[in-house]
């Protein structure tokens, strides 16, 4: 859904700070989820650079946990 400039009338994207016909200052808020989004991207790249080895052993320990859980006594 995109905005429109409250100057020109002209559509605008919904993350532009600024009209990209007039030039004129808009609502600099961003939405949440672009936050949420960019702190996702950052804590991927995080562990796909730096501590890959442990994030398999987590999901490793979670697997045999379900496991556990579902077939203990059979
Ligand atoms: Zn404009």
């Amino acid at each position: 859904m995109a905005r429109s400039c409250p100057r020109c009338g002209a559509t605008v994207g919904r993350i532009d700070d600024d009209c990209p016909a007039c030039g004129a200052k808009l609502d600099g808020r961003k939405p949440w989820y672009i936050w949420l989004l960019g702190g996702f991207l950052v804590l991927m790249a995080f562990v796909y650079l730096g501590d890959l080895s442990s994030l398999g052993r987590f999901a490793q320990t979670l697997f045999d946990f379900a496991r556990g859980v579902r077939g203990g006594t059979p």
